[in-house]
Order: C-alpha cells, then sequence, then structure tokens
C-alpha cells in the first residue's frame, strides 16, 4: 500500500462539495457518488493491460459510481476538479465519446497537458 498516495479527510471533503455542485449544475438525474475503493468494479473485466495505477478514474455510467485515483492526491488541485467534472459528464451523457467528454471537461475546467500525458488512458468507463 503507497501511503504516499493517500487523499486526506480534508480532500474528501472539498471533493464532496465539487461533487455537490456539479450535480446541481448539469441537473444530473443519476446522483455520482465518489468512491475510494476499487472493490466497487471488482465484478468487472478488465480489457487489454489497462492497470489501475494507469488511470485518473473509473466510472459506472448507470450509476454514477465514481472511484478516483489517489495519484491525484499529488497532483494539482485543479486535476482533480477536472476529472470530477470530467466522470459527471459521462454520467450525464452517456452517449458521448472520450474525445467529446475531455473537450468538454477541459473547456470548463482547464488543466495543463502534462495531466494527460502522465498516463497512457485517461479513466475507464463501464456500463452495467
Ligand atoms: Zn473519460
Amino acid at each position: 500500500m503507497y501511503l504516499k498516495y493517500r487523499f486526506t479527510p480534508n480532500d474528501l471533503e472539498w471533493h464532496q462539495t465539487i461533487l455537490n455542485a456539479f450535480e446541481n449544475i448539469l441537473k444530473m438525474k443519476i446522483k455520482p457518488v465518489l468512491v475510494y475503493d476499487r472493490k466497487h468494479f471488482s465484478k468487472y473485466v478488465y480489457k487489454g493491460s489497462t492497470r489501475p495505477n494507469a488511470i485518473w478514474a473509473e466510472c459506472i455510467k448507470e450509476c454514477g459510481t465514481i472511484w478516483l485515483n489517489p495519484h491525484l492526491s499529488s497532483e494539482p488541485k485543479v486535476e482533480t476538479v477536472n476529472t470530477i467534472y470530467h466522470e459527471c459528464l459521462h454520467v450525464k451523457y452517456p452517449k458521448l465519446s472520450e474525445r467529446e467528454v475531455r473537450k468538454l471537461a477541459d473547456k470548463m475546467i482547464p488543466v495543463a497537458p502534462s495531466m494527460t500525458t502522465k498516463k497512457s488512458k485517461f479513466d475507464i468507463t463501464h456500463k452495467k
């Protein structure tokens, strides 16, 4: 277990605050839920070689479950805000492509290009 990468109780508080704001702004029918334990995704089979450490987040669109990689705790906060918004867009607009979601999220919450180059893939999304 890498304690170096760990969200603090303070982090969890502002994650939830920002999530609530996005839920209201996007008028989301499916309420997004942040989880920090990947056991919520244990029944999903991973295609190819994508490992959890290689992505920033994971989400199940139908139930709004969103997992955030603790690696985000060592990155500028804007990257977590961008990631939470990005995952909310996947839940709100399940048919949008990854490229479209990324474009919308980056327009609203601009991040340095380095954020996307640090991980081989931004996230994983699941349908039930
Ligand atoms: Zn995505």
